[in-house]
């Protein structure tokens, strides 16, 4: 039997269709991803998400697989081997918040290819085939096998919708190309845009642009042609005219399926979302949200990778203290590695105490953000971020630093009309960069009192935030287009339908 005959033979079968999730090992990635696997098997499909030894452990501490045991979900987790010892990484370093120093980015995503081999084996073990492969957009490794062995195969983007056409378009222009030449100092409007984008040097512009990276995003682009389409955490009433653009340029569909942190609002589902353990339990910060004044606080956070120096630590924990409104505020554990540090930061906790909480480590996220005290969010603009944020109602402080996090911050500033800009233009690295540059203080407590404060823009940052908040529960609801758009992915791959959908005549560069 031909491979592709194969596959449909499996699915075509009265047994419920297989997905096979391969998020990449990061947590803006990897969470979603994991909202998507329990969004799907809630809807009856069967899904196997695969990743290392290490997020395997956390997702069960965090109880993913008992709960969806409990729930009678087919979800399970299943942990391909993988040793960045070969690499010069420590054996831990299997996800991207271990990682130490910037010189072990790069590393850290050849070694990931090495997961190939074990993937492989896995596939080829699974009588039927699987359905489908959703595999994150960086996993380029998957798709060899996929293609041979027939398995229709869907690309996951983890940024917006409007960063990920721009990426294209950027593409399609030979831009990236060009900047990593530094063939032009010069920004350049990414063409086919709704609104002017510009990138260039000194602007970040997506994932593996950086000359070191160029066989990395080859090996992307081409797994994009072979793809049968792209799954996206957004939702059509915040995006519609990306996502149209999107389609059309690509010549695939976009599977506009999110937000998927509105799949659950059990409280305990929320809080052990990424399974990072916090230095503050989840019951103490709602214990002292509940204690503040309806939409009052700002929670300040940077993602799961960012990590700051303690000169732009000081800043902004003084900007906080000076800004005299009640922040929560979570600094990672790897931030407060000198002892100067954590004394500072505890004398600031003591000069703000019982207006301020400093939660160390991890954060529940969408706990924090779903309290009816929180009213602002200053954020790095991961794209996680930046969505849950909007699913909330919750309008935005934009401080980007990488990848796509700029193009995110106009979006969320210039199109949707929910953030505010703190001011940055020049990028810093992933890891501890932020000396040369730092925002200050008064810039940091002007702005968070601009985004909290009352008077006409603030206000109408607030209406649409809680306008798109509104849209995007509906959007996930019965009848809402990402509920329905789930129902017509998971039917299509039921019947063997992703080939039907597989049409290339878009310019994917
Ligand atoms: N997150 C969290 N607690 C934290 C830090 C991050 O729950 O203390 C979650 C956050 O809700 C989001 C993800 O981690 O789902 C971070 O993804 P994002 O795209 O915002 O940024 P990244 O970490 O990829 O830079």
């Amino acid at each position: 039997m031909a491979p592709t005959q194969q596959a449909l033979a499996g699915a075509a079968t009265s047994q419920p269709p297989h997905f096979v999730l391969v998020p990449l090992a990061a947590h803006g990635h990897l969470i979603p991803m994991v909202d998507l696997a329990r969004l799907l098997a809630s809807r009856g499909a069967r899904v196997s998400l695969l990743t290392t030894p290490l997020n395997a452990r956390r997702l069960r501490d965090g109880g993913v697989t008992d709960k969806a045991a409990r729930a009678k979900l087919l979800l399970e987790v299943v942990e391909l081997p993988y040793s960045p010892a070969d690499y010069g990484l420590p054996p831990d370093c299997q996800n991207a918040d271990m990682i130490a120093d910037n010189a072990q980015m790069l590393p850290f995503f050849l070694a990931l290819r090495e997961l190939a081999g074990p993937f492989e084996a896995y596939v080829r073990a699974l009588v039927p085939r699987p359905s489908c492969i959703i595999s994150d957009w960086c996993n380029s490794w998957t798709a060899g096998v996929a293609t041979y062995l027939g398995i229709p195969r869907l690309f996951f983007q983890g940024p917006s919708c409007f960063f990920s056409l721009c990426d294209l378009n950027a593409a399609a222009h030979g831009l990236h190309e060009r900047i990593a030449a530094a063939e032009d100092r010069e920004p350049h409007v990414v063409p086919s845009m709704s609104v002017s984008v510009k990138v260039g040097n000194g602007r970040p512009h997506g994932f593996f642009t950086s000359p070191g990276c160029k066989e990395l995003r080859h090996d992307a682009v081409a797994a994009m042609r072979t793809s049968q389409g792209v799954v996206i955490n957004t939702f059509l009433d915040l995006e519609e005219k990306s996502v149209a653009c999107y389609e059309a340029a690509l010549g695939k569909p976009v599977w506009t399926l999110g937000p998927f942190c509105l799949h659950t609002r059990d409280g305990d589902d929320m809080a052990s979302r990424g399974g990072n353990k916090s230095g503050v339990s989840e019951r103490a910060i709602v214990t002292w949200l509940d204690k503040q004044a309806p939409e009052s606080v700002v929670y300040v956070s940077f993602g799961s990778v960012a990590r700051k120096l303690p000169k732009q630590q000081f800043e902004i924990g003084h900007g906080l203290e000076h800004c005299c409104r009640p922040f929560l505020w979570v600094v990672k554990e790897s931030e407060l590695a000198s002892p100067e540090a954590r004394m500072w930061l505890e004398s600031l906790e003591a000069r703000t105490s019982g207006r301020g909480l400093v939660v160390r480590g991890w954060a529940p996220q969408l706990v924090v953000l779903s309290h009816r005290s929180v009213a602002g969010f200053v954020t790095h603009c991961g794209w996680n971020s930046v969505l849950e944020s909007i699913a909330h109602g919750v309008p935005v402080l934009t401080w980007p630093h990488f990848a796509d996090q700029f193009l995110n911050e106009q979006l969320a500033v210039d199109v949707l009309g929910v953030g505010l800009r703190i001011g940055v233009t020049a990028p810093v690295m992933i890891l501890n960069d932020d000396a040369a540059a730092p925002v200050l203080r008064g810039d940091i407590a002007r702005a968070v009192s601009e985004l909290m404060q009352g008077g006409e823009e603030a206000e109408e940052r607030r209406r649409k935030a809680k306008e798109y908040g509104a849209k995007a529960r509906k959007a996930m609801e019965k009848g809402g287009n990402s509920y329905e758009r789930l129902t017509q992915l998971i039917e299509s791959f039921r019947h063997g339908g992703g080939k039907d959908n597989e049409h290339c005549s878009g310019v994917i560069a």
